[in-house]
């Protein structure tokens, strides 16, 4: 997929939707550059709850990497070792604004920055950072799922809570929530309407009978 002769600083996302591989080709390409012998340090946002070990970068596929997790982009800027080569960040769909920042300013100095995360959040509107990472990019990847639903190819992130379709009106990260996700395409991507609460259902029901 990557065809990279340039020595230089530069910025490379994978995105695309859940599952679709982002982390399993975000340590493709740590590993090969930890083959060529280069300085790499790798970050994940300590939001993502799959990290098995806390300082892993693990895949839906089972591999693992390990990882520094982070809670912002200045805890990224100021973990930066003199001499890294490689800059690798996982999830970064999670991180404050500032990563547009931090990233750019290491690859001015020099640095390869590896990014990964999900482009969409579960309604399929752009997610944190990631518009402006893809706009300042030299590289970009688009990884796409298997849609659960049809065979065909995912690219939205399908939030379920308790196996059913999530109103666009949740908050688009839930922390420790019950919710799970699926990859699904366009097609088969559901966002409910807005719900409104029972109470307030049954107060306009009242309002606009007759005579009350
Ligand atoms: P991402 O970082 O994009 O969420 P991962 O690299 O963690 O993706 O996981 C990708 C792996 O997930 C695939 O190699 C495959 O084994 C597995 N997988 C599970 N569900 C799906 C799906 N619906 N479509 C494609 N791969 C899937
Ligand atoms: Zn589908």
């Amino acid at each position: 997929m990557l065809h990279r002769r340039q020595q230089g600083g530069w910025i490379e996302v994978v995105t695309g939707v859940m599952f679709s591989g982002k982390s399993e080709e975000l340590m493709r390409r740590v590993r090969r550059s930890l083959i060529a012998g280069r300085q790499v340090q790798v970050f994940k946002s300590h939001l993502d709850d799959r990290y098995r070990g806390r300082f892993q970068v693990s895949s839906h596929a089972g591999s693992g990497l390990e990882a520094t997790p982070v809670s912002s982009s200045v805890e990224i800027a100021e973990r930066i070792r003199g001499g890294v080569h490689v800059v690798a960040i996982d999830e970064a769909q999670f991180l404050d604004l500032g990563i547009v920042l931090v990233v750019n300013d290491l690859a001015d100095r020099g640095v390869r920055v590896i990014l990964s995360g999900t482009d969409m959040d579960f309604r399929g509107e752009p997610f944190g950072p990631i518009p402006h990472l893809l706009a300042i990019a030299e590289q970009v990847d688009k990884l796409h799922a298997i849609c659960v639903r049809c065979g065909e190819l995912a690219t939205r992130n399908q939030r379920l809570i308790d196996g059913v379709p999530a109103p666009a009106e949740g908050p688009t990260i839930h922390v420790g929530g019950s919710e799970s996700y699926e990859a699904r395409c366009r097609r088969c991507h559901e966002v409910p309407p807005v719900l409104r609460d029972q109470t307030s259902l049954l107060d306009e029901a009242t309002e606009s009978q007759p005579g009350s």
